[in-house]
């Protein structure tokens, strides 16, 4: 499985921000995306892909909030499986479609995946994960009295809701997800982080209420995978360092060392950039392999070594 690659996919991949989340402007979106994909596909990779799920889950989560007098609501987790179950089946559908324009005959596959968590990370006491829709303070406010839930300022950009996002430990299904791409499968896997899950008394799995972050998970399974590649395509070409600073810096090529000084510096976004960094930082340890950081129309340039961070 040497020519893995592991593609975590950023929320620009399926929803523009400032865009409302008409399943037109996703299916829009993703189209996009899956050329992308498919010119990887085209280069002989493996291709591995997973996604996040930040607006939909909380849009799904407050759709059940908004009717539960007329349908019981479901656990926020259940929101997560609902999420990576239509946004796997649009890439699935998408990426399908154009294999076939491209004459390339090969499957493609979505997985319910299951990430383990531990019960007692600390993420359960403090709230981290931004989802969901933008407020104003006042709205945020009223929000959070009557529902129960933690609001947050996120980046400027108005107050959303907030859910804790613990460490994925296990994907559950990575030996299937193993043997699907040993088979040559198109797997799309692990979609927002996988759907957090712990393991009670008896042994048995059960959900818990979290969304784990995408770009840590999709570290996991790729070194899980044992991937040679970790692609993180966001809506950035490079990360930087004094980022929005007179004197900011892109960075090219980066090592693991290097890159975990500049995280104690505090050069990287909370919620944004260094989840990215970290999971980059994870994966090239665990495997010996390189993460790139890069932005998703530039996907085959990344991955030639022309623009994007490589984490190495
Ligand atoms: P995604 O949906 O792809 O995970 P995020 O918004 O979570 O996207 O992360 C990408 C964003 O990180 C960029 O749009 C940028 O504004 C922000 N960011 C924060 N710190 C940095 C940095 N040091 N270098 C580059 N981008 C950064
Ligand atoms: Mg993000």
């Amino acid at each position: 499985m040497s020519r893995t690659v592991v593609v975590a996919l950023g929320g620009n991949a399926i929803l523009s921000h400032g865009q409302k989340g008409f399943w037109e402007e996703q299916l829009h979106n993703v189209n996009k995306t899956a050329q992308q994909i498919i010119s990887l596909i085209s280069k002989g990779y493996h291709v591995v892909v997973s996604h996040g799920n930040g607006p939909q889950v909380g849009n799904i989560y407050l759709q059940n909030q908004i009717s539960k007098e007329v349908v019981p609501p479901l656990p926020l987790y259940a929101c997560g499986a609902e999420s990576q179950g239509y946004i796997g089946f649009m890439l699935q559908q998408s990426i399908k479609n154009m294999l076939a324009k491209n004459g390339i005959d090969k499957q493609v596959v979505t997985l319910v995946t299951q990430v383990l968590v531990d019960k007692n990370d600390e993420a359960f006491k403090k709230p981290t994960k931004p989802i969901g829709p933008f407020y104003n303070r006042e709205e945020a406010m009223q929000i959070k009295k009557t529902q129960n839930i933690e609001m947050i300022e996120d980046g400027g950009r108005g107050w959303r809701r907030v859910v804790p996002s613990p460490k994925p430990l296990e994907i559950i299904e990575k030996d299937v997800i193993k043997n699907l791409v040993s088979d040559g499968v198109i797997v799309i896997a692990s979609g927002g982080g996988g759907i957090p899950v712990i393991k009670d008394e008896e042994g048995n799995l059960k959900g818990i209420d979290a969304v784990i972050d995408k770009d840590l998970a999709s570290a996991l399974l790729a070194s899980e995978l044992d991937a040679e590649i970790l692609l993180i395509l966001t809506d950035v070409e490079k990360v930087c360092i004094n980022y929005n600073k007179p004197d900011q810096r892109e960075i090219d090529k980066i090592s693991t060392q290097h890159a975990k000084q500049y995280l104690l510096e505090g050069h990287f976004g909370t919620g944004s950039m260094k989840p990215k960094v970290e999971a980059a930082i994870s994966f090239v340890e665990n495997s010996r392999r390189k993460a790139i950081i890069a932005k998703l129309d530039k996907l085959v340039d990344a991955i030639c070594g022309n623009t994007g961070t490589c984490v190495c």
